[in-house]
């Protein structure tokens, strides 16, 4: 039997630069539960190193965290990748650190990347600035992350800056992609309309949240079998009556 789960798939942790030291492990799972969010995802910019920490906990508390990435690419899009273990993450995490730009983080201008243990204990610093972009393109990008098990989807295609659409003009055809995201504050029928070559494709609304305050503002619905990746990958695919409905 199938029901509906309430998920947000893409948010960023104390790893992120521009992201709130407030996003810590245990604030991270509290706020989603008050949420009474099914599913979230980690998606910190051009790293997994947060995911493990996120995971552990959630496990603990009864909530699925979904492990994944928000990626640069060359061109600055975003692009959202998530996987179904630490495993697979922490593989497509080496990938990922060889192609970043190798400059150092500044972090009297973008704060400290910091890596956490499930208990909040800083287990290590991001020396590396995971704001810039990697050396792939987005079609690269989107080949690189298919090699995985793995969902994957343009970032918050409607927004301004860093999407695929503002900086491409367009969604290329014939990418291998599972979806497009949209920003918590789309208006998804305006957005259709004026894109109507989107139709068809299955969209996913998420906060993109990097502090407390910004959590479950995007949040979306899917309709699966129990909470887990696979049943996700099945919804973005509308397989079996797995569905995503965006909210
Ligand atoms: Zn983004
Ligand atoms: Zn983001």
């Amino acid at each position: 039997m199938l029901k509906k789960f309430k998920i947000d798939l893409h948010n960023h942790t104390v790893l992120s630069p521009c992201g709130g030291l407030e996003m810590s492990p245990l604030a991270f799972i509290e706020r989603a539960k008050e949420l009474g969010l099914d599913m979230i995802a980690v998606t910190d910019h051009n790293s997994c190193k947060n995911c493990q920490a996120y995971y552990e906990l959630g496990k603990k508390h009864d909530i699925v965290v979904i492990p994944g990435v928000e990626i640069q690419t060359m061109e600055e899009i975003h692009v959202v990748a998530l996987f179904p273990d630490i495993e697979t993450a922490m593989k497509f995490d080496e990938e990922i650190y060889e192609a970043l730009l190798p400059i150092e983080n500044n972090p009297d201008y973008f704060g400290d990347q910091v890596i956490v243990d499930k208990d909040e204990n800083i287990i290590g610093i991001e020396e590396r600035a995971l704001i810039n972009s990697v050396i792939w393109d987005f079609e690269t990008t989107v080949l690189k992350v298919k090699e995985f098990d793995s969902i994957c989807f343009p970032a918050h295609i409607d927004a301004q800056t860093n999407s695929v659409i503002s900086q491409l003009g367009f969604l290329p055809k014939n990418l291998s992609i599972d979806g497009v995201g949209i920003t918590a504050r789309c208006d998804i029928n305006q957005f259709m309309a004026k894109n109507s070559y989107l139709s068809g494709l299955t969209v996913i609304r998420n906060s993109d949240a990097h502090y407390l305050n910004d959590m479950g503002s995007g949040s979306c619905f899917a309709r699966l079998a129990q909470a887990s990746f696979q049943e996700l990958k099945k919804a973005f695919a509308k397989e079996e009556g797995r569905e995503i409905i965006p909210a």
